[in-house]
């Protein structure tokens, strides 16, 4: 058994004429956090959604823990059981408290029966700072309690990867923090995590690796140290001039 959690290999995906995705190497270990960042309409959201089939890739293998998902014979939905997503937008159900927002796949899915994912949710909320919000509806809360509902939603699941794709873009900054806090917490607890973000701060911090995307390719990748300090590819160096 290899220890990759993520095995993409030259990955193409094209939306009609416009060719998104060229040729991607993407390599996640278990227990690894990596970091994504590239500019804007550099194919990263695709490539975040290719991982757990959201988008069908035009050609190319993801293999994820040994198992080929896009071959005909796999059960995609099994498979995304152990991959947690969660969006810009929290994407939460608003007609459901947030306690039930948690509840909902487990249940429905038959994880857990009523009782045990009740006790897994309100531990969640404990976990994320949030234990007081179980009967809450979700516009009651504010996008950075959003967020972390959308977080303690994912991993009710029992996710054994947690995929974020700018889980703080659409925050206001004083909620970014809390927000931040609960993935560093998951990180140092050993989750293996994709993030896409534009926080430098959290990349240089917790990610392992860091991955620059542009136009489509993997121009760069690198510890933290190498891609902050001494980035190589002239790309990097101009995109990290701007956003740091
Ligand atoms: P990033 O997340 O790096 O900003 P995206 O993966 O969102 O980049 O987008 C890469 C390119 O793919 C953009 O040109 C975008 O317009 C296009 N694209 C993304 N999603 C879709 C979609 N569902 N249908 C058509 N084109 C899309
Ligand atoms: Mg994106």
């Amino acid at each position: 058994m290899s220890d990759l959690k993520v095995d993409v290999t030259n990955l193409q995906k094209s939306y009609g004429e416009n060719h998104v995705l060229k040729g991607i190497d993407f390599k996640v270990k278990n227990n690894e956090v990596v970091v994504l960042i590239g500019p804007s309409g550099s194919g990263k959201s695709t490539l975040l959604r290719c991982l757990n089939r959201l988008e069908e890739p035009t050609s190319g293998s993801i293999v994820i823990d040994g198992q080929d998902i896009s071959s005909k014979g796999t059960n995609i939905d099994k498979a995304r059981e152990n991959i947690g997503m969660v969006f810009q937008h929290f994407n939460l159900f608003n007609n459901l408290t947030v306690g039930e927002n948690i509840m909902l796949a487990p249940v429905e899915l038959g994880k857990l029966d009523k009782d045990e994912a009740k006790y897994v949710s309100e531990n969640l909320l404990e976990t994320v700072g949030l234990a007081d919000k179980f009967d809450a509806m979700p516009n009651s809360l504010s996008g950075g309690q959003k967020q972390r509902v959308a977080i303690a939603r994912a991993l009710a699941m029992k996710p054994d990867i947690m995929l974020f794709d700018e889980p703080t873009s659409a925050l206001d900054p004083e909620m970014v923090g809390d927000v931040l806090e609960v993935m560093k917490e998951l990180a140092k607890d050993g989750m293996t995590m994709v993030v896409v973000t534009h926080e430098m701060g959290f990349a240089k911090e917790v990610a392992d690796r860091v991955v620059f995307m542009a136009d489509g390719h993997v121009l760069e990748e690198g510890s933290p140290k190498e891609i902050f300090d001494n980035p190589q590819n002239e790309r990097t160096q101009s995109f990290l001039e701007k956003v740091i």
